[in-house]
């Protein structure tokens, strides 16, 4: 099974149900097991060449362990996007869900529509704050600094904070956070 991490934002709608519903889709994944998903983060729109909306962008990150290789692992992500009203013909307006595949094990890929890592991942803090809270100490493969390292350096000054409250959600933040399980009486 390879680790994959995968970024999620939205800036159109109901965020906090896209984001939720996104993390749902990505757990009935076929030969996977979704590991951790991060906390929730309101975070202000960089500029990058995209029409943003007025809105702020709620962005999250999951770890999948799965045997979906990095191409189909796109496409799903492709398809889940659909699903959730993406719109195709003006893709860096607003948007009701964008997944990014951040990270899959320590590959590194180029080609023309899927480069991993992210080429962006180490530039932004709305992808590195949550790919920090699940796997700090996880290195980039191409820059060799760890994550938290990649944070802590980094040029991004726009303003990433946690979502206050977070939303009642079925997922535990990580697993280390997670309550630990309730004995059964007849263990
Ligand atoms: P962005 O996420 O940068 O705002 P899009 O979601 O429209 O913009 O993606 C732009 C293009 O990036 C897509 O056509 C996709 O094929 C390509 N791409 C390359 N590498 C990746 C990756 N690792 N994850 C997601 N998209 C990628
Ligand atoms: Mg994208």
């Amino acid at each position: 099974m390879a680790t994959a991490f995968i970024g999620f934002g939205s800036n159109l709608g109901n965020r906090i149900d896209f984001c939720d519903r996104a993390v749902t889709l990505l757990g009935l994944l076929p030969h996977s097991r979704l590991e951790a998903v991060s906390s929730l983060y309101e975070t202000e729109p960089i500029e990058d060449g995209a029409a943003l909306g007025p809105a702020w962008f709620l962005n999250g990150a999951v770890q999948i362990e799965t045997n979906i290789t990095p191409k189909s692992l796109l496409e799903v992500c492709r398809e889940i996007e659909r699903a959730l009203g993406r719109d195709q013909d003006n893709r860096k307006g607003p948007r009701t869900l964008d997944l990014d595949l951040l990270l899959y094990d320590d590959l590194v890929l180029k080609e023309t529509d899927l480069t991993v890592p992210h080429p962006r991942l180490h530039q932004r803090r709305f992808v590195l704050a949550p790919l920090v809270e699940l796997d700090p100490e996880r290195h980039h493969p191409v820059l060799g600094k760890s994550l938290r390292e990649l944070l802590d350096r980094l040029a991004d000054r726009s303003v990433v904070r946690l979502l206050d409250p977070q939303p009642n959600s079925r997922y535990g933040s990580r697993p280390a956070c997670s309550p630990p399980p309730i004995p059964s009486p007849h263990a």
